[in-house]
Protein backbone atom coordinates (compact mmCIF):
# COMPACT_ATOMS: atom_id res chain seq x y z
CA UNK A 1 0.00 0.00 0.00
CA UNK A 2 3.12 2.40 0.78
CA UNK A 3 4.91 1.54 -2.33
CA UNK A 4 1.44 2.28 -4.02
CA UNK A 5 0.80 5.66 -2.49
CA UNK A 6 4.34 6.98 -3.54
CA UNK A 7 3.78 5.74 -7.32
CA UNK A 8 0.40 7.73 -7.00
CA UNK A 9 2.28 10.60 -5.72
CA UNK A 10 4.91 10.56 -8.27
CA UNK A 11 2.25 10.14 -11.12
CA UNK A 12 0.52 12.95 -9.68
CA UNK A 13 3.69 15.07 -10.06
CA UNK A 14 4.08 14.29 -13.33
CA UNK A 15 0.76 14.66 -14.39
CA UNK A 16 0.88 18.81 -12.59
CA UNK A 17 4.31 19.27 -14.89
CA UNK A 18 3.12 18.18 -17.68
CA UNK A 19 0.17 20.66 -17.39
CA UNK A 20 2.23 23.11 -16.39
CA UNK A 21 4.37 22.76 -19.69
CA UNK A 22 1.37 22.25 -21.40
CA UNK A 23 0.07 25.67 -20.02
CA UNK A 24 3.35 27.71 -20.46
CA UNK A 25 3.38 26.64 -24.32
CA UNK A 26 -0.17 27.38 -25.05
CA UNK A 27 0.62 30.60 -23.36
CA UNK A 28 3.70 31.28 -25.75
CA UNK A 29 1.54 30.11 -28.64
CA UNK A 30 -1.37 32.98 -27.73
CA UNK A 31 1.49 35.64 -28.05
CA UNK A 32 3.21 34.92 -30.65
CA UNK A 33 -0.51 34.58 -32.12
CA UNK A 34 -1.22 38.21 -31.15
CA UNK A 35 1.83 39.62 -32.34
CA UNK A 36 1.61 38.06 -35.98
CA UNK A 37 -1.87 39.65 -36.02
CA UNK A 38 -0.45 43.24 -34.94
CA UNK A 39 2.27 42.91 -37.52
CA UNK A 40 -0.13 41.65 -40.22
CA UNK A 41 -2.74 44.85 -39.48
CA UNK A 42 0.31 47.24 -39.13
CA UNK A 43 1.20 45.90 -42.44
CA UNK A 44 -1.71 46.33 -44.18
CA UNK A 45 -2.25 49.89 -42.61
CA UNK A 46 1.37 51.56 -43.69
CA UNK A 47 2.51 52.11 -47.10
CA UNK A 48 5.95 49.92 -47.96
CA UNK A 49 7.67 52.20 -49.62
CA UNK A 50 7.75 55.28 -47.36
CA UNK A 51 6.36 53.55 -44.26
CA UNK A 52 3.67 56.43 -43.57
CA UNK A 53 -0.31 55.82 -43.20
CA UNK A 54 -1.72 54.06 -46.22
CA UNK A 55 -4.97 55.09 -48.01
CA UNK A 56 -6.89 52.73 -45.85
CA UNK A 57 -5.17 54.17 -42.45
CA UNK A 58 -5.88 57.85 -43.28
CA UNK A 59 -9.27 57.14 -43.73
CA UNK A 60 -9.88 54.38 -40.49
CA UNK A 61 -8.54 57.82 -38.63
CA UNK A 62 -10.30 60.21 -40.35
CA UNK A 63 -14.32 59.20 -40.62
CA UNK A 64 -14.25 59.44 -36.53
CA UNK A 65 -12.81 62.38 -36.01
CA UNK A 66 -15.03 63.85 -38.76
CA UNK A 67 -17.98 61.92 -36.58
CA UNK A 68 -17.41 64.50 -33.39
CA UNK A 69 -16.55 67.44 -35.87
CA UNK A 70 -19.52 69.69 -34.45
CA UNK A 71 -17.00 70.01 -31.61
CA UNK A 72 -13.90 71.16 -33.45
CA UNK A 73 -13.47 71.62 -37.15
CA UNK A 74 -10.48 69.26 -39.01
CA UNK A 75 -9.04 70.41 -42.05
CA UNK A 76 -6.84 67.88 -44.35
CA UNK A 77 -4.37 68.84 -47.15
CA UNK A 78 -3.55 67.20 -50.14
CA UNK A 79 -0.06 67.39 -51.60
CA UNK A 80 0.95 66.85 -54.77
CA UNK A 81 4.19 66.48 -56.00
CA UNK A 82 4.71 68.86 -59.06
CA UNK A 83 5.99 67.25 -62.46
CA UNK A 84 6.86 64.04 -60.56
CA UNK A 85 6.93 62.01 -63.54
CA UNK A 86 10.17 64.16 -64.74
CA UNK A 87 12.11 62.50 -62.02
CA UNK A 88 10.66 59.06 -63.21
CA UNK A 89 11.33 59.91 -67.16
CA UNK A 90 14.85 61.04 -66.39
CA UNK A 91 15.83 58.93 -63.77
CA UNK A 92 14.35 55.94 -63.67
CA UNK A 93 12.01 54.41 -61.41
CA UNK A 94 14.02 53.74 -58.56
CA UNK A 95 15.37 57.44 -58.45
CA UNK A 96 11.76 58.34 -58.37
CA UNK A 97 10.88 56.15 -55.24
CA UNK A 98 13.98 57.73 -53.32
CA UNK A 99 12.63 61.55 -53.95
CA UNK A 100 8.99 59.79 -53.04
CA UNK A 101 10.94 58.75 -49.38
CA UNK A 102 12.49 62.00 -49.21
CA UNK A 103 9.23 64.07 -49.35
CA UNK A 104 6.92 61.67 -47.27
CA UNK A 105 10.50 62.72 -44.71
CA UNK A 106 10.15 66.13 -44.98
CA UNK A 107 5.98 66.09 -44.72
CA UNK A 108 6.00 63.90 -41.00
CA UNK A 109 8.58 67.29 -40.17
CA UNK A 110 6.39 69.33 -41.31
CA UNK A 111 3.24 67.92 -39.91
CA UNK A 112 3.17 67.52 -35.74
CA UNK A 113 0.85 65.11 -34.17
CA UNK A 114 -1.65 64.53 -33.34
CA UNK A 115 -2.06 65.85 -36.91
CA UNK A 116 -0.65 62.96 -39.06
CA UNK A 117 0.51 62.43 -42.99
CA UNK A 118 -0.65 59.71 -45.04
CA UNK A 119 0.05 58.50 -48.72
CA UNK A 120 -3.42 58.41 -51.25
CA UNK A 121 -1.17 56.46 -53.72
CA UNK A 122 1.25 57.81 -56.84
CA UNK A 123 3.21 60.85 -55.89
CA UNK A 124 0.00 62.30 -53.78
CA UNK A 125 -0.35 62.67 -50.39
CA UNK A 126 -2.50 63.75 -47.44
CA UNK A 127 -2.61 65.58 -43.89
CA UNK A 128 -5.23 65.19 -41.39
CA UNK A 129 -5.60 67.92 -39.20
CA UNK A 130 -7.26 67.77 -36.11
CA UNK A 131 -9.14 70.71 -34.16
CA UNK A 132 -7.52 73.16 -36.98
CA UNK A 133 -9.27 75.68 -38.87
CA UNK A 134 -9.06 76.39 -42.25
CA UNK A 135 -6.71 79.94 -41.51
CA UNK A 136 -4.45 77.70 -39.80
CA UNK A 137 -4.53 74.80 -41.95
CA UNK A 138 -3.42 77.01 -44.67
CA UNK A 139 -0.51 78.24 -42.22
CA UNK A 140 0.75 74.57 -42.25
CA UNK A 141 0.11 73.85 -45.84
CA UNK A 142 2.64 76.60 -46.54
CA UNK A 143 4.87 74.84 -44.14
CA UNK A 144 4.68 72.07 -45.62
CA UNK A 145 5.61 73.74 -48.90
CA UNK A 146 8.48 75.38 -47.61
CA UNK A 147 9.62 72.08 -45.85
CA UNK A 148 9.66 70.12 -49.26
CA UNK A 149 11.49 73.02 -50.84
CA UNK A 150 14.84 71.92 -48.85
CA UNK A 151 15.27 68.68 -50.41
CA UNK A 152 18.38 68.69 -52.10
CA UNK A 153 17.58 67.90 -55.36
CA UNK A 154 20.48 67.73 -57.35
CA UNK A 155 21.32 64.71 -57.95
CA UNK A 156 17.94 64.53 -60.16
CA UNK A 157 16.99 68.29 -61.18
CA UNK A 158 19.91 70.83 -61.96
CA UNK A 159 17.28 73.63 -62.85
CA UNK A 160 14.39 73.28 -60.28
CA UNK A 161 13.73 72.17 -56.74
CA UNK A 162 11.23 69.29 -56.08
CA UNK A 163 8.05 71.50 -55.36
CA UNK A 164 4.50 70.28 -53.97
CA UNK A 165 0.97 71.70 -54.70
CA UNK A 166 -1.67 71.43 -52.03
CA UNK A 167 -5.38 72.16 -51.66
CA UNK A 168 -6.97 72.87 -48.63
CA UNK A 169 -10.54 72.52 -46.93
CA UNK A 170 -11.95 71.83 -43.65
CA UNK A 171 -14.61 70.35 -42.17
CA UNK A 172 -18.40 70.98 -42.79
CA UNK A 173 -20.08 70.67 -38.62
CA UNK A 174 -22.75 67.90 -39.58
CA UNK A 175 -22.57 65.43 -43.10
CA UNK A 176 -18.72 65.85 -43.67
CA UNK A 177 -17.73 62.49 -45.23
CA UNK A 178 -14.06 61.53 -46.27
CA UNK A 179 -15.41 61.23 -49.61
CA UNK A 180 -16.87 65.12 -49.37
CA UNK A 181 -13.77 66.15 -47.95
CA UNK A 182 -10.99 64.75 -50.37
CA UNK A 183 -13.43 65.83 -53.37
CA UNK A 184 -12.96 69.44 -52.10
CA UNK A 185 -9.26 69.29 -51.43
CA UNK A 186 -8.90 67.45 -54.78
CA UNK A 187 -11.25 70.67 -56.14
CA UNK A 188 -8.12 73.12 -54.48
CA UNK A 189 -5.55 70.93 -55.41
CA UNK A 190 -6.75 71.62 -59.13
CA UNK A 191 -7.10 75.05 -58.58
CA UNK A 192 -3.32 75.00 -57.22
CA UNK A 193 -2.10 73.39 -60.18
CA UNK A 194 -4.13 75.48 -62.36
CA UNK A 195 -2.65 78.19 -60.76
CA UNK A 196 0.81 77.67 -62.02
CA UNK A 197 2.01 74.88 -59.04
CA UNK A 198 4.27 75.42 -56.40
CA UNK A 199 1.31 77.08 -54.20
CA UNK A 200 -1.70 76.31 -51.74
CA UNK A 201 -5.35 76.81 -52.74
CA UNK A 202 -8.78 76.38 -50.52
CA UNK A 203 -11.96 75.13 -51.02
CA UNK A 204 -13.55 76.44 -47.94
CA UNK A 205 -16.77 73.93 -46.14
CA UNK A 206 -20.27 74.95 -47.61
CA UNK A 207 -21.74 77.01 -45.15
CA UNK A 208 -18.28 79.31 -44.59
CA UNK A 209 -18.20 80.01 -48.27
CA UNK A 210 -22.52 80.80 -48.16
CA UNK A 211 -21.39 83.04 -44.89
CA UNK A 212 -18.51 84.47 -46.92
CA UNK A 213 -21.58 85.12 -49.69
CA UNK A 214 -23.98 86.80 -47.71
P1 LIG B 1 1.54 67.41 -61.96
O1 LIG B 1 2.40 68.57 -61.62
O2 LIG B 1 0.43 67.80 -62.86
O3 LIG B 1 1.04 66.69 -60.76
O4 LIG B 1 2.47 66.43 -62.82
P2 LIG B 1 3.03 65.01 -62.40
O5 LIG B 1 4.07 64.63 -63.38
O6 LIG B 1 3.45 65.03 -60.98
O7 LIG B 1 1.74 64.12 -62.47
P3 LIG B 1 1.38 62.85 -63.37
O8 LIG B 1 0.06 62.38 -62.84
O9 LIG B 1 1.48 63.19 -64.82
O10 LIG B 1 2.50 61.80 -63.04
C1 LIG B 1 2.62 61.18 -61.81
C2 LIG B 1 3.72 60.19 -61.93
O11 LIG B 1 3.97 59.56 -60.67
C3 LIG B 1 3.45 59.08 -62.91
C4 LIG B 1 3.77 57.81 -62.17
O12 LIG B 1 4.60 56.98 -62.92
C5 LIG B 1 4.52 58.31 -60.95
N1 LIG B 1 4.39 57.42 -59.80
C6 LIG B 1 3.24 57.04 -59.16
N2 LIG B 1 3.53 56.21 -58.14
C7 LIG B 1 4.87 56.05 -58.13
C8 LIG B 1 5.77 55.29 -57.30
O13 LIG B 1 5.40 54.61 -56.35
N3 LIG B 1 7.11 55.39 -57.58
C9 LIG B 1 7.57 56.15 -58.62
N4 LIG B 1 8.88 56.19 -58.83
N5 LIG B 1 6.74 56.85 -59.41
C10 LIG B 1 5.42 56.81 -59.17
MG1 LIG C 1 1.97 65.43 -59.45
MG1 LIG D 1 -1.08 63.39 -58.92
Amino acid sequence: ALEQGRKARSLQGVVIALTVILALLLSALALHQRRTTLRMRSLAMTDELTGVPNRRAVLARLEPLLAQSDKSPCALLIIDIDHFKQINDRHGHPEGDEALKLVAAKLRLAVAAPSFIGRLGGEEFVAVLPDTSLQRAGEIAESVRAQVMTIDTRRWLAERRITVSVGVTASVSAGDSSSTMLRRADAALYEAKRGGRNCVRFMPPPQAAASAEE
